[in-house]
């Protein structure tokens, strides 16, 4: 049922299409610059304006030319990548980041911001995998939508990305995701799903890919049955850049805007070609139509043909402060032996930084995510500022590009002469970048021998990995006491590290996604089913591993990580107890799950429960563990608190393939509370008496 507003928005759209004609109709459901799409002048319609990305709001280019604009002032402020934001584990930072990154949009002229990205990590080598959030589509789900309902809150829409099945870069443009119906429906559709009915998304981007053989943007499957049948989305479906590839087909499913990266805006596949197929009669002009609704609703939900539309901001101090909050809370401690962690700062103790990526800015790189921030503190100098002065800070970069074998020396004669020895290294957005694949997780630039010969001079020296996604770790991992994981974490990134360096900031970062040991570990790899066949014209990936995707594989087929799902140290302890489940099952199900949670350490800090079920005895098979809620608890030393949670019947459901919808069977199910993956530290078990068909 439409409300009043609705109506009057309906009605308005009706009076406006029908003074449209076919010409104006046509210059609205394409690109007419690289990021711009017309509106009709004469009618009071205004172009829409849109910008990538992720990490922020991109810099403005010439209208049909890839060369920046340079008398822009576009220097934005710099929020933590989308893998970075989900170690936060925490929905409040999710909503802060998108009120900055709504607000800035707004300010800048934005009507559209083209993110988040919210592609399922399927394989650790993903060259967009610091973009997106994580393995689990709950996670996803939790932070997506505060996300996206804070940047609409500033009358910009968001368009989610890339629906669906876009979880490798390797042949994007063309490749077919083969995925089972359970696996799309348990692991990669979620997210979008729940983007467009708890978040209300007013657009959505459709990815480059194909699925069952036929481009996202064509899919009829993908655009109308499910989108919009199903989840009842009425917004607007853009196209990736260069996803469309043909004119009937992109005319006639439920796409609305064709967006390229080509300048040849009346070429494209909804511009004069479909002009001339609706003049011949071979396409209604009623599917056009459909379009020009869905896009004006579109421009009525932001406000944008009342004129009464939310002011923005941009470079705010409140932004700022907000990007290093969100920092904080997302840099992950992964092992702190004999409590290395935290370092001391003594006057005058001589301190060792050495690592390329202590140095490196890497906010304008990765692609469509790069920005032009107004600032960056890298590790070094936010390592500086935190020290003030009152140590003996030394740099060596240690390795480069080029490889490390000139700089090693160096850096191993600074290590020696040093109290503490701080190693800074990971990847950078020349790994992490949109269009390519890793080849392999290996550590680049000999960095590997480096850390090696630095824990063999200090063995306390404290790795630093920075990155956008996960790195083989093997070769020094079980020798290092101290190591801290940090994504690409905004411009007050390196700040943020050095707070938690030297215990100013007491850690609380979780991993969103499994570190393997090795490559080969992993289920797509393990498989042998990443990147695909990508010869010859039908490339294909084949997603064989199902539903196993991330933790629900390694502990189903019980393999040992190097660092789990969930997993993330304090400089506090937490104990778990009394884990305490209700039942009540009255047209529905209602589990009212309780956990204590005890700082019995002597600082504050803030711990990650996660609540995951396992179903005893299943029927079906499922995985061993899923999470299905979570929360993050501030507690003070000594502070005991009460984790409570409720779940539905949607929490035990399996996409059931012989009815095509979610049931959730009768039966015993283990509800366990943890504080990762394999830190399971309370369960008890909860019986089901009826069967749930869910919606
Ligand atoms: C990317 C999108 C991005 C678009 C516009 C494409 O190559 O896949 O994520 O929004 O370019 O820059």
């Amino acid at each position: 049922m439409r409300t009043v507003k609705e109506t009057a928005i309906e009605n308005r759209i009706e009076e406006l299409l029908g003074k449209m004609t076919l010409d104006e109709k046509i210059s609205m459901i394409h690109g007419s610059g690289f990021f711009k799409s017309d509106g009709v002048k004469r009618l009071g319609i205004p172009d829409i304006f849109y910008s990538d990305g992720p990490m922020g709001i991109r810099r403005n280019f010439k209208n049909a030319e890839w060369v920046k604009l340079e008398e822009n002032d576009d220097y934005v402020t710099y929020l933590p990548s989308n893998s970075a934001l989900a170690s936060t584990w925490n929905r409040e930072q999710a909503g802060k980041m998108g009120d900055i990154l709504g607000a800035e949009a707004r300010a800048r002229g934005k009507d559209i911001s083209l993110a988040p990205g919210i592609n399922i990590k399927r394989t650790p080598l993903c060259g967009r995998n610091f973009e997106y959030m994580s393995e689990d589509p709950k996670l996803i789900e939790e932070l997506v939508v505060p996300f996206i309902k804070e940047v609409q809150k500033y009358d910009v829409a968001s368009c989610v990305k890339h629906y669906a099945f876009n979880s490798q870069e390797s042949e994007r443009m063309s490749v077919d995701s083969v995925v089972d119906e359970r696996a799309a429906r348990e692991i990669y559709l979620p997210g979008f799903k729940a983007a467009v009915q708890k978040a209300g998304t007013y657009s959505i981007m459709s990815a480059y890919n194909r699925y069952k053989g036929i481009f996202c943007s064509h899919s009829k499957e993908l655009l109308e049955d499910i989108l919009r049948e199903e989840w009842g989305f009425d917004g607007a479906v853009v196209s990736d850049w260069g996803a469309v590839h043909d004119t009937v087909a992109a005319a006639e499913v439920g796409l609305d805007v064709e967006m390229d990266v080509r300048p040849c805006f009346d070429d494209y596949f909804l511009a004069n070609p479909l002009k001339k197929l609706v003049a011949e009669g071979k396409i209604s002009e009623e599917y056009i139509d459909k379009k020009i609704r869905n896009i004006l609703r579109l421009m009525f939900r932001i406000n944008m043909l009342d004129g009464d539309r939310a002011e923005g901001s941009y470079n705010t101090r409140e932004h700022q402060e907000a990007v290093l909050e969100c920092a904080k809370e997302s840099i992950i401690l992964l092992k702190n032996d004999e409590d290395v962690l935290p370092l001391k700062k003594e006057k005058g103790k001589k301190i060792a930084i050495i690592g390329l990526n202590a140095s490196v800015e890497h906010a304008d790189g990765g692609g469509s995510a790069e920005i032009n921030a107004l600032y960056e503190i890298c590790p070094l100098m936010g390592i500086r500022m935190q020290l003030g002065g009152s140590c003996d800070l030394r740099y060596a970069k240690g390795y480069d590009e080029s490889g490390t074998d000139k700089l090693m020396p160096k850096a191993l004669e600074l290590a020696k002469a040093s109290d503490e020895v701080i190693f800074v290294g990971g990847l950078n957005h020349k790994y992490d970048v949109e269009g390519w694949d890793r080849k392999d997780m290996k550590l680049p630039f000999n960095q590997d021998e480096l850390i090696s010969e630095l824990l063999k001079i200090n063995p306390n020296t404290v790795i630093v990995m920075e990155a956008g996604s996960p790195v083989d770790m093997s070769a020094w991992a079980d020798k290092a006491k101290a190591i801290v994981w940090m994504y690409y974490s905004g411009m007050e990134g390196g700040k943020a590290l050095a707070e938690i360096l030297f215990g100013a900031c007491n850690p609380s970062g979780k991993l969103a996604e499994t570190f393997p040991v090795h490559l080969e570990d992993s289920p797509a790899h393990a498989i042998g089913e990443f990147p695909g066949k990508l010869e010859g014209e039908d490339k294909r990936v084949c997603y064989n591993e199902s539903v196993y995707v991330g933790y629900r594989y390694y502990t189903s087929k019980k393999v040992k990580p190097m660092f789990c799902f969930g997993h993330g140290l304090s400089y506090t302890e937490f104990e778990y107890s009394d884990i305490c489940a209700e039942t009540e099952e009255n047209n529905g199900l209602n589990l009212k799950v309780s956990v204590m949670i005890e700082n019995t350490g002597k600082l504050a800090g803030k711990e990650v429960v996660q609540l995951y079920i396992s179903p005893v005895d299943p029927t079906v098979e499922r995985p061993v563990l899923e999470l299905k809620a979570f929360d993050k608890i501030e507690l003070k030393a000594g502070e005991k608190k009460k984790a409570e949670f409720v779940l539905d019947e949607s929490a035990f459901a399996y996409w059931d393939t012989d009815r095509h919808t979610f049931v959730a069977p009768a039966g015993k199910y283990e509800i366990l509370a943890g504080a990762s993956s394999e830190n399971i530290l309370q369960k008890t078990v909860v019986e089901l008496k009826n069967e749930y068909v869910v919606k």
